[in-house]
């Protein structure tokens, strides 16, 4: 069966958002510290940043992480309870939105990291069932699809499996054999965004890095491998006495995904749906598609019409999104007086998802 697509019960999209210090060059430039966090929940515009307009200047979020917290916390409070669905058969989806420089990879990076740990230590505990991780990464640049873990690969196409949704032909798929080996591939694919950046001017801005883990649970007579059926029956008679109960209960397979989004000014030209795509090439079709079908999930089923199908992003994404999955969104941004209009886009953006 699908992928999570046992599981469906629908939840709501944790949303927060992430504030981070003034950069050293935005000090060295005066420039100033616009917003203020009340609260955990509230984040408002201070009166000086705010004398040209009249409307709105204050959210509310689940959680609001002010500039001196810890990227740690960012995911036990922001993406952790989300991740670890994924260990109980659900798809899961983080995404970093937010300004190019607002902090997207810098957050994504320890999130990835934490939840890596929390899986291991999770397959610890759980030493009587079997689990298999295995990982891909992809990168979407102007539509087109390139393989992270697989250096030199070209374009990948888009597949329609009647079984598995949407599948990217050819996807290199490592399996796992431990932590500091799933470490390692993590460590290739942040290696080979960073050579796509220096060939590609403005890349990361524009790109969108998919790293997508694949958690399966399996129970006994899914081991298949005749070599592996045999070690665990020498295991099993071996410790069958030991154990209360030495039957494993259901397999799952899930997708846990970790989303590093292209800058969120390349949607900002455009509020409405697809209007103004053809105008030009700093209008990112991957993006916009995502933030469309973000605002039409949590309006919840009276929309109609998800459009999916419209971007590449979308595609991958699809079964990992919406009603049979949890989806976190970290918005980032910058503090900055002089990013206030993007930083304000971030924040509409965040409160049409929550
Ligand atoms: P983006 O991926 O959104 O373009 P980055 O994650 O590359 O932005 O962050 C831009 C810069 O700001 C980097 O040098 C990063 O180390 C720094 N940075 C981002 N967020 C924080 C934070 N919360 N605390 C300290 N430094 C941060
Ligand atoms: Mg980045």
């Amino acid at each position: 069966s699908t992928p999570g697509g046992s599981r469906a019960r629908k939840e709501k999209i944790l949303v927060t958002v992430r504030l981070r210090p003034l950069s050293k060059k935005e000090q060295s430039l005066k420039d100033q510290v616009a917003w203020e966090c009340i609260d955990d929940n509230t984040i408002v515009l201070k009166p000086l940043s705010h004398d040209r307009s009249s409307s709105s200047v204050q959210y509310t979020f689940d959680k609001i992480f002010g500039p001196t917290c810890p990227s740690e916390v960012v995911y036990e409070e922001g993406a952790k309870e989300v991740s670890m669905s994924a260990l109980r058969g659900i798809n899961a989806t983080i995404f970093a939105y937010g300004q190019t420089s607002s902090g997207k990879t810098y957050t994504m990076r320890t999130i990835t990291e934490s939840a890596v740990n929390d899986i291991y230590k999770h397959i610890e505990n759980n030493s009587d069932r079997e689990f298999i991780i295995k990982i891909s990464a992809l990168e979407i640049y102007n539509e087109v699809v390139r393989d992270l873990l697989k250096p030199d690969s070209g374009p990948l196409r888009l597949l329609d499996d009647p079984e598995k949704g949407t599948i990217v032909e050819k996807l290199e798929e490592e399996t796992a054999r431990n932590i500091e080996h799933l470490r390692q591939l993590i460590g290739i694919c942040e290696a080979q965004r960073q050579v796509g950046e220096t060939s590609l001017n403005d890349a990361s801005s524009r790109s969108h890095q998919i790293i997508r883990l694949v958690i399966s649970m399996l129970c006994d007579v899914l081991l298949g491998d005749i070599c592996q059926l045999l070690v665990r029956w020498l295991l099993q008679t071996i410790e069958s006495s030991l154990r209360e109960n030495s039957s494993c209960v259901k397999s799952y397979v899930a997708n846990l995904n970790f989303v590093d989004l292209a800058g969120s000014e390349r949607a900002s030209q455009t509020n409405a749906e697809g209007t103004r795509l053809k105008e030009g090439c700093h209008i990112n079709l991957s993006l916009l598609t995502l933030t469309t079908v973000i605002r039409k999930l949590s309006d919840g089923k009276k929309s109609g019409h998800v459009p999916y199908r419209q971007s590449k992003l979308t595609r991958i994404l699809q079964l990992s999104l919406g009603g049979n999955a949890r989806t976190a969104i970290i918005c980032t941004m910058s503090p900055a007086l002089s990013h206030v209009e993007q930083s304000r886009i971030t924040l509409s953006f965040a409160s049409c998802a929550k």
